[in-house]
């Protein structure tokens, strides 16, 4: 078979000098005699790699020293629960803003631990939008204030970030993290699972303001207080070490690339492109708003059930894997990550258009 291109949603496609750096040093960490997966995660070996991830990390994303980065399990749905119950401490109190399920399921784990106010939805729509947001309806006394801002399943991406006041805001950026640059000072809280833009499955990062450490109350189990956490160093208990390591490949990566503002141009890049073709195309279309578009995940449709069946079985023979929709949304979904690359859209955006001149609507 020739070149596999993979389009997941997640967990996503890595790059390729990644995996062979990993193959190379998986027999034989730097001259250890052993695997990462073997080293003892208090060892100077696996201090290394940890330190080194996060040293990498906060360089690329510009986090000062008044933020606390944190390399978690449980995955992004474990910060669901995480977040009220280590921040919703004051007036027990949040806002949301509802774009999907991701939001959804965030604020059905935070209901059990106070009030939430839902400040705008674009669910009547599907959750083809972002809802424009009227600060009028923002609760004064909230603990923090919570979207995602970018909306795996649908395809939508905030364009600009809420002003909140002194309101701090948590952001899931599960899908979207390391997409371009972003100014961390406007955050209280930045989370995201590893799997579609960082590394493997088994690590959530967590950048975390300071002040917002130590709010939680003392029933909040051990594990889950933030505190616990930032004093350890993640090391409370043994860490997702391979995937730390693989995280910390990837940081460099994006470094030695030029950064996020060479990833953010480099990912416009490839979105234009695939987003070019579905405009011009008569078969195909995309669901979602044009100013709400995201750069990381592409949803698109024919508007025929059957041939979006047949798109995809023919595309996944060709080498063009995962590409189904998700199935609240059905059709097409191109998960076009950091790591995808842009010969990967440009031969995708080939196929797009043979098979459409194949199967031309009858008008
Ligand atoms: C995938 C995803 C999640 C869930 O991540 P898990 O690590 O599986 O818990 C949460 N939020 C967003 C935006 C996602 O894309």
């Amino acid at each position: 078979m020739g070149e596999i291109y993979n389009f997941s949603a997640g967990p996503a496609v890595l790059p390729k000098a990644v995996l062979k750096k990993a193959a190379d040093e998986m027999l034989d960490y730097k001259g250890s005699g052993m695997s990462v997966m073997e080293l003892s995660h208090r060892g100077k070996e696996f201090t290394g790699i940890i330190e080194n991830a996060e040293a990498t990390l906060r360089e690329i994303m510009a986090i000062s020293d008044n933020y606390k980065v944190m390399f978690l399990q449980g995955g992004a749905s474990l910060q669901f629960a995480m977040i009220p119950l280590n921040l919703m401490t004051n007036n027990k109190k949040a806002d949301y803003v509802h774009t999907g399920q991701w939001s959804k399921k965030a604020i059905a784990e935070a209901k059990k631990t106070g009030e939430v106010n839902i400040v705008a939805s674009s669910e009547e729509d599907n959750f083809t939008y972002i809802p424009k947001l009227d600060p009028a309806t923002f609760s004064k006394d909230a603990d923090y204030f919570y979207i995602v801002t970018n909306n795996t399943i649908y395809g939508t991406e905030y364009k600009t970030i809420p002003e909140t006041g002194d309101v701090p805001i948590v952001a899931d950026m599960s899908s979207n993290i390391l997409s371009a640059p972003v100014d961390v000072s406007k955050f209280g809280v930045i989370f995201a699972g590893a799997q579609k833009n960082i590394g493997p499955a088994g690590v959530a990062i967590v950048i975390i303001r300071e002040d917002l450490v130590g709010k939680a109350d003392e029933t909040v189990p051990t594990l889950l207080n933030y505190k616990t956490q930032v004093d350890n160093k993640s090391m409370f208990n043994t860490p997702p070490c391979y995937s730390i390591y693989i995280a910390g490949l990837v940081f460099e990566w994006i470094k030695e690339r030029g950064g996020l503002d060479a990833v953010a141009k480099n990912n416009q890049e490839k979105a234009d492109i695939l987003y070019d073709c579905i405009d011009q195309s008569d078969l195909f279309s995309s669901p979602v708003d044009v100013e709400s578009r995201s750069l990381m995940n592409v949803p698109f449709v024919t508007g025929d059930k059957d041939l979006d069946a047949k798109f995809i079985e023919e595309a996944g023979k060709r080498g063009f894997k995962t590409l189904k929709g998700h199935r609240t949304v059905g059709g097409m979904r191109a998960s076009i990550y950091n790591a995808m690359p842009k010969e990967g859209i440009e031969a995708l955006v080939r196929f797009m258009k043979e098979f459409e001149k194949d199967n031309k609507k009858i008008a």
